[in-house]
């Protein structure tokens, strides 16, 4: 059979508006997208006045990895997932762990929705439990990651989604249903840095975890830490009571600590601080954890 072409897929969540522009509705940029152009994520094209996904299907990067790595210590503790990723992301972080996966359009191998999901199932007696979506960020894969979820139910796998969290509350309601855990990154408990080095904003991404938690799905929450960016013991303290107040404090926190990366070159950020925000966080939360991230 032969494959589609990779931007045959029409999105899910826009608006066709007068002059073949269109408004893509799937996370809170709500770009005005011009004919021929793509959005911030550079995951989506305007093609005649219709939105298409670039990335549907493409998997840029394949393992299967303990649960622990994603992070989820939760969830299944002891097993693996089969984690897969593509190009695009609707941020901008400038210590991107995956710059250079988010940037690699094009690459990889295209393995429909039927096709991974089949791969995941042989996984099953190697210790897999099913299928993360992870590396780039999944809101921008959103058709594919909704799709091979659903896919994915008839041999009873699992479906996990590592985000950064900024997604619009309808896209996000109609997935949940598919999806039964998450780890959603909050980066920052300041506005300024959402808006300025991230290029997203806060609001949205608390909004993403009080609508997963109010949904009963598991949820795990990471931060990395970056030496006097985002260690500040107010800060550190504003994500605890977040979580404790809003979420619950059983949900648990993983601080990650920063290596240099992408275009940031800052010092890694010591054990000690890691432990220094962990002490902070326990005085709120039951389950802390505190390590290097994947590419430790
Ligand atoms: S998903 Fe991409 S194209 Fe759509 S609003 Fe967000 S950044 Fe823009």
């Amino acid at each position: 059979m032969d494959k589609q072409p990779r931007n045959r897929k029409e999105a899910s969540f826009y608006k066709p508006l007068a002059k073949a522009r269109v408004r893509c509705l799937l996370c809170p940029h709500k770009c005005l997208i011009h004919d021929g152009e793509v959005g911030f994520c550079r995951s989506r094209i305007n093609k005649n006045g219709k939105l298409y996904v670039l990335n549907y299907a493409w998997i840029s990067a394949l393992a299967l990895e303990p649960m622990e790595r994603l992070p989820l210590k939760n969830f299944y503790d002891g097993m693996g997932t089969m984690s897969i990723g593509s190009f695009g992301c609707n941020m901008a972080c400038s210590y991107c762990e995956n710059h250079q996966l988010v940037a690699s359009h094009g690459t990889g191998r295209v393995l429909y929705p039927d096709e991974i999901a089949n791969i995941a199932a042989h996984l099953l007696d190697r210790g897999n439990i099913g299928i993360a979506y992870t590396y780039g960020e999944p809101v921008t894969w959103y058709e594919y990651v909704m799709d091979t979820a659903k896919e994915s139910q008839k041999y009873d796998l699992k479906n996990i989604m590592v985000s950064n969290g900024f997604i619009n509350k309808e896209p996000l309601i109609k997935l949940l249903p598919y999806i039964d855990a998450f780890n959603i990154d909050i980066k920052s408990m300041r506005d300024d840095m959402y808006s300025t080095m991230l290029k997203g904003d806060l609001a949205s991404v608390l909004n993403t975890c009080k609508t997963i938690k109010g949904s009963g799905k598991h949820l795990e929450i990471t931060s990395m830490l970056i030496t006097d960016i985002n260690t500040n013991e107010n800060e550190i303290e504003a994500l605890a009571a977040f979580i404790a107040d809003e979420l619950g404090k059983e949900v648990p926190l993983h601080f990650w600590g920063y290596l240099p990366n992408g275009k940031l070159s800052l010092p890694p950020t010591s054990f000690y601080v890691l432990e220094k925000a962990a002490n902070i966080a326990t005085r709120r939360l039951d389950n802390v954890y505190v390590s290097y991230g994947k590419n430790a």
